[in-house]
């Protein structure tokens, strides 16, 4: 049978929406071959778009890398420099993930972070208050992180104690299962190692623990650090700074071992030999309310579907 690397996004996507699921890793990966059908291509194009709050929440991560790289260079960056910049990257991404859809397929050499807005309801404006709403989170997450005791310690412990993340981050655990991980830092401050992950939205304790885990097993072998010597974060941004509850301990990592082990089980009973599985064997999810933001629902049947409002 095909084996299939594992992610924690992977699972919760599963856990979530089956037929979400089967779009997006069983049928949206075939939207690239020169004979896809037209239902692959429809959900390929459809797969990566985001809402405003998971958008936002990645502007945060690409000007945090970049404040990370200039302080990697032993440059300076104040908290007003930081937060013109966030006005820019706004401004400019809000005005690519529009202009996509219309333009020159040249025109773009990387796809950019696309609102599911301009796909879904291009001919609505983002209101004037979800928009200044948006910004909000964007300026006080990243005043939250310059202000914080962590980007402090960080710049202490020096560019030298900075443990660089793969681009492609992945851990093997229990021998065969490949598990994907993308945290977004990692330095050693004395015996420890700490690997974190910086979060803009909602607090989820389950899913937390579940990042967290992963993150160590990543770290455990790409550094070679024990895993009581290894501290992986989750550190929320917004609406102030906090460190996330999730739980690490000997009891919480069998546990999500033994999850990861189940979930994989899981997924791969539902292969076939042929490339796409049944479509039947993934059902619609009767939780309405996921389908109201869900990327795919321009292309899915399911009953709850509803319209955004
Ligand atoms: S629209 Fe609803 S049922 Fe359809 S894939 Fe999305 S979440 Fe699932």
């Amino acid at each position: 049978m095909e084996t299939f690397p594992w992610s924690a996004t992977r699972a919760r996507t599963f856990q979530e929406c089956r037929r979400k699921y089967y779009y997006r890793y069983h049928l949206a990966p075939l939207g690239r071959r020169p004979d896809a059908p037209p239902e692959a291509c429809v959900a390929h194009r459809l797969k990566d778009l985001v809402g405003l709050e998971a958008w936002a929440g990645d502007l945060v991560h690409a000007v945090i890398e970049h404040v990370l790289n200039r302080w990697r260079a032993g440059r300076l960056v104040t908290e007003d420099e930081v937060t013109a910049m966030a006005s820019r990257e706004l401004s400019r991404r809000f005005r690519n993930s529009f202009d996509y859809w219309e333009a020159d397929p040249d025109s773009f050499t990387r796809r950019p972070v696309l609102l599911d807005v301009h796909y879904y309801r291009r001919d609505e404006p983002v209101s004037r208050e979800r928009g200044a709403a948006i910004k909000e989170t964007v300026v006080r997450s990243l005043q939250s992180f310059m202000r914080s005791e962590l980007a402090g310690r960080i710049r202490t412990v020096g560019r030298e104690n900075w443990r660089p993340i793969d681009r492609n981050a992945a851990a093997r655990v229990e021998g065969d299962i490949l598990i994907l991980v993308k945290p977004d830092f990692a330095f050693v401050e004395g015996d420890r190692l700490y690997i974190v992950d910086w979060k803009t939205g909602k607090p989820d304790p389950f899913w937390e623990m579940v990042q967290v885990t992963c993150y160590a097993f990543y770290a455990q072998e790409k550094w070679g650090y024990a895993l009581p010597r290894i501290v992986p974060q989750v550190v929320h941004l917004y609406p102030e700074f906090r460190d996330g509850e999730a739980a690490y301990t000997e009891e919480s990592i069998r546990n999500v071992m033994l999850f990861i082990r189940e979930s994989q089980d899981e997924l791969g009973s539902l292969l076939d030999t042929e490339d796409l599985p049944s479509v039947e064997r993934f059902p619609y999810t009767d939780d309405c309310g996921r389908c109201r933001w869900c990327a795919f629902r321009g292309m899915c049947e399911g009953s709850c579907r509803q319209e955004e409002k």
